[in-house]
């Protein structure tokens, strides 16, 4: 597998943004592989749609690539906001791959966004366009990155490396169980864990969660048992064997 794209192939694209996906594209259909099954093909769904889309034949998992210059951290535009948000409710949304490239058609990282962690509280609304754009009232979506937490961004290519693919799958793997959640209940789980990662230390108590109590209300202001279903989080957790209860209201996490 090579960490280059091959520019060659589109010598008769002119426009850069034609371009880069032209031989993003190309490149994911050679050195792509399935995170979701054992396959090491994946294969355009459909040609000429503005989404860079593909899917693995074997198990039918379904990606979105997109290219940068400079990737996003905090938020990522995307389609339309109630398209997004019905493929989130009927468990068809893709994973994403973000592919970051630099001028000269080196990749620096690859970057997958698990379909589970993209969840109502990750995809933000955008403004309606105004009545003077070619779409007047389209809406919009970001993704906002900023609310998923490291365990739902994988690197597949780290500073222009290869992370080992098994590494990678098994890093999808341990929160597959995700999936069969409902969209609200893995939002939960999702933040919960991403909050705990917050917290910077191997092993934590229930007070210190408590205290990060203001961000689950944020994100769930209509939530009168914000404690309640913090516990019942880390039971999630506990039988995704991501943390261990430890007693006493303290735990401690089992994968670094
Ligand atoms: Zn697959």
């Amino acid at each position: 597998m090579e960490a280059v794209f091959d520019p060659s192939i589109a010598a008769r694209y002119k426009s850069r943004p034609q371009l880069a996906r032209v031989i993003s594209e190309a490149w994911l259909a050679s050195n792509g592989y399935c995170l979701a099954c054992t396959s090491d093909k994946l294969r355009q769904s459909k040609a000429n749609t503005k989404c860079m889309d593909f899917i693995c034949s074997h198990c039918n998992h379904g990606y979105e690539l997109k290219t940068f210059l400079r990737r996003p951290l905090k938020a990522l535009p995307d389609g339309a906001y109630a398209a997004m948000m019905s493929r989130i409710d009927e468990g068809t949304a893709p994973s994403l791959l973000l592919l970051e490239r630099t001028a000269n058609w080196h990749i620096k990282s690859l970057t997958a966004i698990p379909s589970m962690f993209l969840t109502p509280i990750v995809i933000e609304k955008r403004n309606p366009l105004g009545p003077s754009a070619a779409r007047a009232g389209w809406i919009g979506c970001n993704i906002r990155l900023d609310r998923i937490g490291l365990d739902g961004q994988i690197s597949i290519i780290d500073q222009g490396e290869f992370v080992p693919k098994k590494q990678v799958r098994e890093q999808f793997k341990k929160f597959l169980p995700l999936a069969k959640k409902k969209p609200e209940e893995r939002g939960w789980t999702a933040l919960t864990l991403m909050v705990l990662r917050g917290l910077g230390k191997p092993s934590f108590s229930l007070p210190d969660i408590y205290e990060k109590e203001q961000t689950f209300m944020e994100a769930y202001p209509e939530n009168r048992h914000v404690r309640d279903k913090i516990r019942q989080q880390l039971q999630v957790l506990r039988d995704m064997k991501i943390i261990r209860f430890e007693g006493r209201g303290n735990y401690s996490f089992l994968i670094p």
